[in-house]
């Protein structure tokens, strides 16, 4: 069997599902599993809306929620009209969003938004989604079952990035999906959405179905996992930066979940672990164009010194400076482990005898982090910075590529630069507002200009 993931514009309105219907109609013999988004931008709506609330502006949020009723019922309107089904759906629908209109009413009596009620606000966009998709399946011949994803992603409690449990995600899907896949039907899900144990709703963080369709992939032991989104594949660059970035038709898993990482939003970072741990390829596809070749991820694409480009701002550098650190073993471990108590991810790290400077996401809460940090040594930080990834499993040791990214970035400041042991990525930190420059012009001198 296979999982087939469509994205927020894959199934954003009736035409977009129409098309989506027909790429798993032509993929019954090879048993899907559908995951799907919420229709484009409706996770962003929900999030607008629970904040909204929680400030008391219960109007506002409640218009918001209007609008969202009326664009999910005019697609159900759309894709089922005339069917039996067409007003059961739509009155589940119209239920989902009364539940949602009262959670709105909690929320701004309460006056107050935890990640807990958050989750359960953005869960609706996939909660709604799925059953339509569905529904609109059925009625085109496919065999299609709505499950409840909830039932399937076991996560733990750590709400708006919730981490999967696998053991139980196996057993679920051994329960509630097998038997749908024997029976030669089609199980349809949502991704993003999980619940704990107890049965709370949580998600797995922004982006979150991609991850959703390799953990489902994974706990199946499927044949391939399938991104369907609105480009044509991986490409050598974010196309929104570059608009002439080029097709990666094969590429390797680490340097997929590297480019992830650093800024390529096609994929969630943490798709690629699980299809790793299971051997499993991972396509992405383009929905609009489902005769493209689309790009293929396994171990053995050939060697590159550079596959891609990739880069996000929104980053803060954090430099500790000590004369201690010469010869005073343990002082690293220190450091790390304040990182890891308020359990802060750092991206990028580069040490000399007396320093150790470290990237973090710039929307932490810093303060109390780096009081503790001024205990090993003098604190600098460095704000509003950027990280631009240049990657290639063929880039380490290979000096005149290294040579030739930094000699692209011209007269351009560069804050920090690493280069891990694996070597598959030498990350540049640069201005934030200098990110997008920076990939343009590491993107003109390994894929525009002449070798
Ligand atoms: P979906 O809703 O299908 O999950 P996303 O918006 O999350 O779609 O991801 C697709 C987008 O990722 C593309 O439209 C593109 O702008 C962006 N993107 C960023 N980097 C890359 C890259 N290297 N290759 C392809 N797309 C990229
Ligand atoms: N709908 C969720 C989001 O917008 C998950 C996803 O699209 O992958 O973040
Ligand atoms: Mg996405």
């Amino acid at each position: 069997m296979i999982v087939a993931k469509f994205g927020g514009t894959s199934v954003g309105d009736t035409a977009a599902i129409e098309r989506t219907a027909a790429i798993v109609r032509g993929r019954l013999a090879q048993q899907p599993v559908v995951v799907v988004s919420a229709l484009a931008g409706t996770t962003n709506a929900l999030l607008d809306i629970a904040t909204q609330a929680a400030k008391g502006q219960f109007i506002v949020a409640i218009r918001g929620i209007e609008m969202l009723r009326e664009r999910h019922l005019a697609v159900v309107d759309e894709l089922l009209d005339g069917s039996a089904e067409a007003n059961d759906v739509a009155a589940d629908v119209s239920m989902l969003f009364d539940e949602l209109a009262h959670l709105g009413e909690a929320l701004s009596v309460l006056g107050d938004l935890s990640l807990r009620s958050l989750d359960a606000v953005a869960s609706y966009g996939e909660r709604l989604s799925s059953p339509i998709v569905a529904a609109a399946f059925q009625q085109r011949g496919i065999p299609a079952v709505w499950v409840d994803a909830r039932k399937v992603m076991v996560t733990d409690g750590a709400y708006g990035k919730a981490r999967p449990q696998t053991d139980a995600i196996a057993e679920a899907a051994r329960e509630h999906l097998l038997p749908i896949l024997r029976d030669g039907r089609v199980p349809v899900l949502g991704g993003y959405i999980g619940a704990t144990p107890e049965g709370i709703t949580t998600t797995l963080g922004r982006g979150g179905s991609d991850y959703s369709a390799a953990l489902f992939g994974a706990a199946l032991d499927a044949e391939a996992i399938e991104i369907w989104t609105d480009v044509d594949g991986m490409l050598t660059a974010d196309p929104r930066v570059i608009p002439g970035a080029k097709l990666i038709e094969h590429i390797r898993f680490d340097e997929a979940a590297e480019l992830a990482s650093f800024g390529a939003k096609v994929l969630h970072p943490s798709t690629i672990a699980p299809a790793v741990q299971r051997s499993i390829p991972v396509f992405i596809y383009n929905s609009h164009r489902p005769q493209a070749a689309g790009t293929r991820i396994t171990f053995d694409a050939p060697r590159l010194s550079v596959r891609a480009v990739a880069g996000r701002g929104n980053i803060v550098l954090v430099n500790v400076k000590s004369s201690l650190m010469l010869g005073t073993p343990g002082i690293v471990r220190g450091i790390f482990s304040v990182f890891e108590r308020f359990k802060l991810s750092v991206d990028v790290i580069a040490t000399s005898e007396v320093s150790v400077s470290v990237t973090l996401d710039a929307d932490l809460h810093l303060d109390a982090v780096l009081t503790e940090l001024r205990s090993f040594g003098d604190v600098t930080v460095e704000r509003h910075r950027g990280i631009v990834a240049v990657v290639g499993s063929g880039l380490g040791g290979h000096t005149p590529t290294m040579a030739r990214a930094l000699a692209a970035l011209g007269d351009m400041r560069v804050h920090m630069c690493s280069l891990s042991a694996s070597a598959i990525n030498l990350t540049l930190i640069v201005d934030g507002d200098q990110v997008h420059e920076a990939m343009r012009r590491l993107h003109r001198a390994f894929f525009e200009e002449a070798a």
